[in-house]
């Protein structure tokens, strides 16, 4: 039978606050030795108070508003109860039945066409502490917990059960990290966990309404794994269904070197985490002015960067997409034309010149010497015609270990483009007498002939001939020789 994947995507977030949630220890612990951001209130000490982080709660209602949701003047934080090692208090402090944002969409590109997936809630939540398996001296399995972790500020964003393929759902998952990027609220950074998903998905079969038992997968921290998990699930669910098995709701795991999902738990052992309001926290209730001014302060989305690009800066959609595509670029970007390079003419040079330099230095667009400023310096020097582009390039590839004014460059390397007539003239007259099979079928006709002259004098001139130049010489010179 052929059937339809239905998937639903939970993807936490670790806000990129300064602090934790509820307690003022740093919430920056990626590079910092284990336990050591750590006090009573985010270890769960009894008798101590939390306290809410509202750099935190902003950030949550700017994510709502990128994402077209309603943002609720009430919500209020609960207690989800359960023990496991990673969750010190033997509670996380969450929200429940109230969460910040609820039904909002994000809106994938589709061909010509925009896909709408919707979003059922966002919520705020603190994570968790982090385990690490291991082994002791003896050989004895051990766990050692690390509670830097705990109590970062963790939002959690919901879908509806609307992506429809893998590719989609990695789509979907760009795209957020995308906006949220884009709008400041996380670093994105998935290796180091501030992106993690779980996926739903079931099958039903194709053209039928109605949804199955639906499969969740914990706790995916690669785009790639999660389409690789969803990949073996839509398979091993197919084969069950097509054997005549009825697919329970169930809880998997992703074992990633061996590429499976195995069972960690069904429906009848779902955890009962008996919620109950936070009764050390007060409810929030926000001013509408409060989301009145984040709605005014939410930055340039990527899709209304990319229209603006193509509509009012003239780049093609196809380069439009590759520099939206990342924040850092896009920034890069706007940043050049402000410093007043020519659009089209900055972002071939961005796109080509600069990140394929880059490349080959293993730099990245953020810690180049090259910055905005002295690439738009660059192009200046090339609009005036004081260096030609192959000349640019040369000088390009100085800037990134040097960081004098492009302008001293040339001076010092002496890459000013040569405009001098007379000298031109000489290369000219050589390059023609050096090639007498061209000559010979330029005079008889064949234009295509004339380019094979520039190769010669631009490499005589090490690239600094003025090209423009360069071709009415060389014009001139062949007309003379018929
Ligand atoms: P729960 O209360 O069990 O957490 P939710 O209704 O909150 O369930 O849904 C959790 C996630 O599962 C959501 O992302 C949702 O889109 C997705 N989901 C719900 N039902 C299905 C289904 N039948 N198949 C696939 N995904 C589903
Ligand atoms: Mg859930
Ligand atoms: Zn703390």
């Amino acid at each position: 039978m052929s059937y339809e994947a239905v998937i639903g995507l939970e993807t936490h977030v670790q806000l990129n606050t300064a602090s934790k949630m509820f307690c003022g220890c740093s919430a920056r612990y990626a590079d910092a030795p284990p336990n050591t951001h750590v006090c009573p209130v985010c270890l769960g000490a009894p008798g101590v108070l939390p306290v809410i982080n509202e750099r935190a709660v902003r950030s949550t209602i700017l994510t709502g508003i990128a994402f077209h949701c309603t943002i609720a003047e009430d919500s209020h934080f609960d207690r989800k109860n359960y023990p496991y090692p990673d969750l010190v208090k033997g509670y996380q402090i969450s929200q429940y039945d109230a969460p910040l944002c609820v039904d909002g969409y994000a809106e994938l590109p589709a061909d010509g066409d925009r896909r709408r997936v919707r979003i059922k809630r966002i919520h705020l939540e603190e994570d968790t502490a982090k385990l690490t398996h291991a082994r002791d001296e003896y050989g004895a399995g051990v766990s050692l917990v690390d509670v830097n972790r705990a109590g970062v500020p963790l939002m959690e964003i919901v879908s509806e059960p609307d992506l429809r393929t893998p590719e989609e759902a990695r789509q979907y998952l760009q795209l957020l990290r995308l906006v949220l990027t884009t709008i400041d609220v996380t670093t994105g950074n998935l290796e180091e966990g501030a992106f993690r998903v779980d996926v739903n998905v079931s099958l039903r079969p194709a053209g039928s309404a109605g949804y199955g038992a639906k499969v969740e997968v914990k706790n995916l921290n690669s785009f790639r794994a999660v389409q690789r998990a969803l990949e073996f699930e839509i398979a091993r669910q197919a084969a069950a269904l097509d054997a005549g098995e009825t697919l329970p709701q169930e809880t998997r795991g992703w074992v990633d070197d061996r590429g499976v999902t195995v069972s960690q738990r069904t429906k009848e052992f779902a955890h009962d985490y008996r919620y109950f309001p936070e009764p050390d926290l007060p409810p929030l209730h926000l001013q509408p002015a409060t989301i009145d001014e984040l709605r005014a302060a939410l930055p340039e989305l990527p899709d209304v960067r990319q229209r603006r690009l193509i509509e009012q800066q003239g780049l093609t959609p196809y380069d439009a997409a590759v520099i939206v595509s990342d924040v850092a670029l896009a920034t890069y970007f706007d940043a050049l034309i402000a410093a007043g390079a020519d659009a089209k003419r900055g972002a071939n040079w961005l796109l080509n010149d600069l990140l394929g330099l880059l490349k080959g230095r293993d730099e990245s667009i953020e810690t180049t010497r090259i910055t905005p400023a002295r690439l738009a310096a660059l192009l200046a020097l090339l609009d005036t015609g004081t260096v030609s582009v192959a000349g640019a390039r040369q000088v390009l590839a100085r800037m990134a270990d040097d960081d004098r004014p492009p302008t001293n460059i040339v001076v010092a390397e002496g890459l000013a483009q040569v405009s001098d007539t007379a000298e031109l003239e000489r290369q000219v007259e050589a390059a023609i007498d050096a090639n007498p099979k061209p000559l010979a079928d330029y005079l008889g006709g064949k234009e295509a002939a004339f380019n094979s002259f520039i190769g010669p004098v631009m490499k005589a001139t090490r690239g600094k001939a003025n090209p423009a130049l360069v071709r009415e010489l060389l014009r001139a010179a062949l007309e003379r020789r018929r």
